[in-house]
């Protein structure tokens, strides 16, 4: 099958074992990151074994995709959800029942339905495959209650394998997923969750939109790329900002209306080098193998959440890029989120503790990926692939001015007041600002007493005893607080260790003049030649389909033939990633293509 269909030498990291498994009939949960492989797992068993494989994805917007591209390699796919007219569904209800497919994607609010099990009872299933099966997780970042309903296939279908997949890693989502989807007896697999190809790099935020501008400047040309944003409006403004500054960007958010989503979704997948500028909201599922960069304006709400986010980047495997702009702002509006949430304390101190490991990985002075694979329990050396690495940041001895602001604090403490941290950097600093002296905090001991450093390096010193948690945010107003950790600093018991912040102009611009281009196969000129002219070839094809160019053949793939340069089907069909359909199907234009004769056969 894996030859057959898929048109792939061999199977990767633990694919073959969870295949066996599945095949074998037996249950297994899946834990492998962004770009890892996670659909051949259930693709190729479902395709082995009798009957249907039932995949369970809340991706309504992406399943005409996922059946396109299975479409492409001769599987019989199809799909039941909302989005289809009562013809479309009875069309589809009837092709299962008489087997004729070999994977139906399901909502899975439609498993909440009678009618759904009903259905499914009067034909064969070869597998349930449940895909981002964290959503089962109330706590984690994509709750989705109707996931919860899912435990019941293990009841109705005793027989049926099932195997849950995920991208999201932590160990105490892991055990939700077991429990709530009931899978005691599945066969766990935990793939290494490094992506060695995404640089990571969390800079201070200053003039975020510039900041980005810059990024895309001077290393993104051209490239496609995320830019995730917290709130709808930042999004439109983010994204309008950008087509000011000439750099084709679409918005998408929650609050737009379905038809300009499904829109600019199916834009970012089918034509190349456009920035989407989202909230979370976009992104899971997206398979786009090219995205070249995913930045980060925002400060995401956990590590779990920062690492779907920025998986996103270079599943193809080329260099890519996650950037992150962070400031004392971000950190003010989460508590504000965090202390305005529902749910009982219990969900408040969760919250909480998501924040602050975020906040740790972004003050870190220590390898981001080596942090970053800490949090999801795995062992790593330092990449040199990341800001830290590249540059490590200074640590300075800051004892004398963590205790000066504690101070500052402690002073403004009990004046029923509300002060930022603006307004205690501008008393260190000795401003005598209107506020500053109408309020009399001129003559507070610690008015000037700070001078040694500049506002923007006080500002950091802030962000960071936040960040190791010797200082605290009181409200949704930025209100400074001491903590239980403030007392030792204050009275010199413990020492406090800073990191200076790297030079603003640490990074050469143009370092990497095309991230593409570095990737896999070096082609000299004339391959070069025959590469781009497969991609217009590709990309006329992929219209007349109507699929994303990636459906039709992944860059590597068109890579290796300009390479290769074949001149038979045989030779062809040899290229990982070619597959029995697709050489049929493209196989002569593709022969034509390459030895630059106009196209002798039609397509057919
Ligand atoms: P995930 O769902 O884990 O994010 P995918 O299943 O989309 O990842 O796979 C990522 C990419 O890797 C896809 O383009 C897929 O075709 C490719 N791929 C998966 N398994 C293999 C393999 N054994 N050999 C070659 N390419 C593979
Ligand atoms: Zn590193």
């Amino acid at each position: 099958m894996l030859r057959e269909v898929f048109g792939y030498d061999a199977f990767r990291g633990q694919q073959a074992e969870i295949i066996e498994t599945v095949v074998a009939g037996g249950d297994a949960l899946v834990l492998m990151p962004t770009g890892g492989g996670k659909s051949l797992c259930y693709q190729v068993p479902a395709l082995v074994r009798p009957g249907t494989g039932v995949v369970v994805s809340p991706l309504i917007a992406l399943m005409q995709d996922q059946v396109d591209a299975l479409a492409a390699l001769g599987v019989r796919a199809a799909f039941l959800n909302s989005s289809q007219s009562l013809d479309q569904r009875r069309e589809v209800e009837a092709a299962y029942l008489a087997g004729a497919l070999d994977l139906l994607y399901l909502a899975p609010e439609r498993l909440n339905v009678a009618d759904t099990v009903r259905l499914l009872k009067g034909g064969e299933i070869s597998l349930f495959a449940i895909d981002e099966a964290h959503c089962v997780s109330s706590w984690g970042h994509d709750f989705r209650p109707d996931y919860l309903a899912l435990a019941m296939l293990h009841d109705q279908w005793p027989d049926v394998p099932r195997i849950a997949l995920t991208a999201t890693a932590t160990a105490a989502t892991a055990a939700e997923i077991v429990t709530r989807l009931r899978l005691d007896d599945a066969a766990q697999f935990v793939a290494s969750f490094d992506r060695p190809n995404i640089e990571y790099r969390i800079v201070a935020k200053d003039n975020p939109r510039t900041q980005l501008l810059t990024l895309l400047r001077t290393e993104h040309a051209g490239d496609a790329g995320i830019v995730y944003c917290l709130s709808r409006k930042s999004v439109e403004q983010t994204a309008a900002f950008l087509e000011q500054q000439g750099i084709t960007a679409l918005p998408y958010h929650a609050g737009l209306d379905a038809g300009v989503r499904a829109r600019n979704q199916s834009r970012f997948l089918r034509e190349p080098g456009l920035v989407m500028v989202a909230t979370i909201a976009f992104g899971m599922g997206i398979d786009k193998p090219d995205v070249r960069f995913v930045a980060h304006l925002d400060l995401p709400k956990s590590v779990e959440g920062y690492y779907q986010e920025t998986g996103r980047a270079g599943r193809d495997g080329a260099p890519a890029t996650a950037w992150l702009a962070y400031g004392l702002a971000d950190v003010v509006s989460q508590r504000k989120f965090i202390d305005s949430s529902e749910g009982d304390a219990a969900h408040r101190r969760r919250l909480s503790a998501h924040l602050d490991a975020m906040l740790a990985l972004c003050e870190t002075v220590e390898c981001r990926r080596v942090q970053l694979l800490a949090y999801f329990g795995q062992a790593a050396e330092p990449c040199g692939n990341c800001d830290t690495c590249t540059s490590p940041p200074q640590t300075w001895d800051g004892t004398v001015p963590a205790q000066k602001l504690l101070s500052a604090v402690w002073r403004l403490a009990d004046r029923r007041q509300r002060y930022g941290a603006g307004h205690v950097v501008d008393i260190l600093l000795g401003q005598a600002t209107e506020r500053v002296t109408q309020l009399g905090h001129t003559d507070l001991t610690v008015f000037g007493i700070g001078t040694e450093l500049d506002a923007g390096e006080w500002r950091s010193v802030v962000r960071q005893l936040l960040a190791q948690q010797l200082l605290g945010v009181a409200d949704g107003y930025g209100t400074l607080m001491l903590t239980p950790g403030s007392t030792a600093v204050l009275r010199g018991e413990r020492t406090v260790a800073l990191r200076r912040e790297a030079p603003k102009t640490a990074r050469s611009s143009g370092r990497r003049k095309s991230s593409v281009a570095a990737a896999a196969v070096a082609l000299d000129g004339p391959a070069e030649a025959v590469f781009e002219r497969l991609r217009a070839w590709r990309s006329a094809s992929a219209k007349e389909a109507g699929v994303p160019p990636y459906v039709v053949f992944h860059d590597s793939v068109l890579r290796q033939i300009a390479s290769d340069a074949p001149t038979s089907l045989e030779a062809l069909g040899a290229v990982s990633g070619v597959g029995a359909n697709k050489l049929e199907r493209w196989g002569a234009a593709i022969l034509d293509v390459v030895a630059d004769q106009p196209p002798t056969s039609a397509e057919r």
